[in-house]
C-alpha cells in the first residue's frame, strides 16, 4: 500500500463520509505536497476493488464510505451530514419492476438531522 493510499484509509476511517474535497483536505495536514488528482486516483481505485463505496448525494458532490457493510443512507438536506442506516429498509421481494429485475439497491435518504432541527427554532 502507498503512503498516500494509507492516509487516504485512515482519513476515511476517521472522519466517516468525504467528499473527495474534503479527504484531500485532511491529506494535506499530514501530507502537504499531496495532489488532489492523487487522491481522487487513490479513490477510484478503491471503488474498483471494492475497499470503499460511493454514495451519490443529490444536491452536492458524491461522498465516499470505507464501511462497506451493505448499509444506506440518511443525508440531512440542510447541513449535508450523512447518517449511516444499518437496518434493511427495503424489502426487495415486495418491489415487483416490469421488464427488469433488481440486483442491489443504494439509497440515500433525505432528512434533518437533529442539531439542525435543534437550530430552527
Ligand atoms: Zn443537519
Ligand atoms: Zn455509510
Amino acid at each position: 500500500m502507498t503512503k498516500q493510499k494509507e492516509l487516504i484509509v485512515k482519513i476515511l476511517k476517521a472522519y466517516g463520509h468525504l467528499t473527495a474535497e474534503n479527504v484531500y483536505k485532511f491529506a494535506k495536514l499530514t501530507m502537504p505536497n499531496i495532489a488532489l488528482g492523487t487522491v481522487y486516483r487513490n479513490l477510484n481505485l478503491m471503488l474498483e476493488n471494492n475497499e470503499i463505496s460511493k454514495i451519490s448525494i443529490s444536491n452536492g458532490p458524491d461522498v465516499f464510505d470505507i464501511t462497506t457493510k451493505k448499509h444506506n443512507h440518511l443525508v440531512c438536506v440542510k447541513c449535508g451530514k450523512v447518517i449511516d442506516v444499518f437496518e434493511n429498509i427495503v424489502n426487495l421481494k415486495k418491489i415487483k419492476c416490469e421488464n427488469a429485475n433488481i440486483l442491489d439497491y443504494n439509497l440515500s435518504i433525505n432528512c434533518i438531522c437533529d442539531d439542525c432541527a435543534k437550530t430552527k427554532k
